[in-house]
């Protein structure tokens, strides 16, 4: 039997950080979903495919190979053997992940490895259909939401802290850019399911954010 929490939400709302903490405190495998869908769009720039190239696309999904492992208590992802945790995360990566993950053919691919990542064990999955179309039967479901700017600090923030150079005014346009693509496409748009527990963590500090989902959690297990 698995335990599945699913948390859901838009860009830079603080999913990665509420997933990492409650792992670690519920000793829960974390499934960083956004993960695998930079990782195609890395390797569709790497290759210069282009969205419109659906035969190409097909043979790349076919070929590539996506792992999230823990090295030094740090998640790794590695794309075809290779560590790309810092390389899907810039600014390019960032303006084309979201017409990446409107194609069907990319969601549908993806939909099996996530939850081939999950199967039989006890998670933590985060991305933006997790409660609505990746487990909708998950044992919790949280939907986080923030105000744009509040979410733009926090991933500028972030940014810093990983070394990777960013301005405030780029990342909040990126961050409107990816909502509004995110949840108006047509294949499993970003949406809070009706289930989940909704939690606007604009103002509340991350302590209180996290006890609050502790609770939710621990009601739960
Ligand atoms: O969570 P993160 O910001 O890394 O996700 C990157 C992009 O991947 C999102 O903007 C969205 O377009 C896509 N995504 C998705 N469904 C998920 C997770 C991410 O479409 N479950």
């Amino acid at each position: 039997m698995s335990f599945i929490v699913a948390i859901d939400g838009p860009a830079g709302v603080g999913k990665g950080t509420i997933a990492k903490v409650v792992a670690e405190k519920f000793n829960l495998i974390n499934i960083d979903t956004g993960a695998t869908f930079r990782c195609v769009t890395l390797e569709m720039l790497n290759k210069n495919i282009k969205l419109d190239e659906e035969d190409k696309i097909i043979r790349l999904l076919t070929e590539i190979n996506i792992e999230i492992k823990k090295v030094e208590g740090e998640d790794i992802v590695l794309l075809n053997g290779k560590d790309v945790s810092l390389e899907i995360r810039t600014p390019k990566v960032n303006e084309f992940v979201s017409p990446v993950s409107t194609l069907k053919i990319v969601r549908e691919n993806l939909l099996h490895l996530q939850r081939k990542m999950s199967e039989g064990k006890n998670v933590i999955v985060e991305g933006r259909d997790i409660g609505t179309t990746v487990f909708p039967n998950a044992d919790v479901k949280i939907y986080l939401d923030a105000t744009p700017e509040e979410r733009a600090r926090r991933r500028v923030k972030q940014n810093i802290e990983k070394g990777i150079e960013c301005s405030y005014e780029e990342v909040l346009e990126s961050v409107k850019n990816r909502d509004k693509i995110d949840s108006s496409r047509e294949t499993a748009p970003l949406k809070r399911a009706e289930d989940a527990i909704y939690i606007d963590c604009t103002k509340i500090s991350l302590e209180e954010l996290l006890n609050r989902v502790f609770e939710i959690i621990e009601e739960k297990m």
